[in-house]
């Protein structure tokens, strides 16, 4: 950490969005983390908002100096302040689903050289249902595997990010997921995983009801992650 304060500097990216707000809300009650420059893709309609420096996307190599960014964009945005933190050799952690391979590789290549935490889901019920997938998969050889996901109808990419993360759990356990897509209403995020035999079945079952959930998993990250070694890191890496 180099404040002078000793609070994280953060940098928040996708500050419109549903989760930049409530990352904004609740970094306001942490006392250890300061939001020194809030992102969002257009012009802002003020400069300062409740104290916090507001910047377009265009602007973003005039913001000030920063710990750690939390990204919650669009895959375009997330390659833009991927190479904003490489330039600064500052933290980030970011949940922008939808990502392609080239996306991956390039976080891959920018972690020789900062901390870097990407995680499809950042709560903690999804970590622990990820390891049950894959234990249930490795448990039901031959099973069906199917996984349904839930989201809100303004969800841009399908299957889930998480969807696909619990589809990996399950390939780690030997099951050949496949996947169904819901976009309805404003649900907030649902993962079921269902193993079939003949005559019976296994379903594990997550529901989100609060994005706050996600918004506290990625600043528990960002208080952490800032000093660390350059590396890919989990969100389990930086629970305790
Ligand atoms: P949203 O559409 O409400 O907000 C997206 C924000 O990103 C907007 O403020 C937009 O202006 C901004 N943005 C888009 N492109 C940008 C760019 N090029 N540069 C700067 N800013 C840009 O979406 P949301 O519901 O807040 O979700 C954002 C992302 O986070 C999605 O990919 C979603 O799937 C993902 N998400 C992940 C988790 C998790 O736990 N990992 C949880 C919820 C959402």
């Amino acid at each position: 950490m180099t404040a002078t304060n000793n609070k994280t500097r953060l940098l928040v990216h996708g500050v419109s969005g549903r989760m930049g707000q409530a990352l904004l809300r609740l970094a306001r009650e942490r006392d250890d983390m300061e939001v020194v420059a809030a992102v969002s893709r257009a012009q802002p309609g003020q400069r300062v908002v409740d104290g916090v420096p507001q910047f377009s996307a265009k602007e973003l190599h005039g913001v000030p100096a920063f710990d750690v960014a939390i990204d919650f964009s669009l895959p375009a945005g997330l390659a833009t302040i991927l190479g904003l933190c490489t330039q600064r050799r500052a933290a980030l952690v970011s949940g922008t689903t939808g990502i392609d391979d080239a996306l991956r590789a390039q976080m891959k290549e920018a972690s020789a050289h900062l901390p870097i935490l990407w995680a499809a889901n950042f709560s903690l019920g999804v970590a622990v249902l990820s390891e049950l997938v894959e234990r249930a998969a490795a448990a039901l050889p031959g099973w069906d595997c199917d996984i349904v996901e839930s989201h809100h109808v303004h969800k841009l990419d399908a299957p889930s990010g998480t969807a696909l993360a619990l589809g990996a759990s399950a390939e780690q356990g030997g099951a050949t997921p496949r996947y169904a897509s819901v976009r309805a209403g404003d649900i907030v995020g649902e993962h079921l995983v269902q193993f079939t035999g003949l005559g019976e079945r296994v379903e594990l079952n997550h529901r989100a009801t609060d994005r706050d959930v996600f918004a506290r998993g990625a600043l528990h990250a960002a208080a952490r992650l800032p000093g660390r070694p350059p590396g890919l890191y989990r969100l389990r890496d930086l629970l305790s």
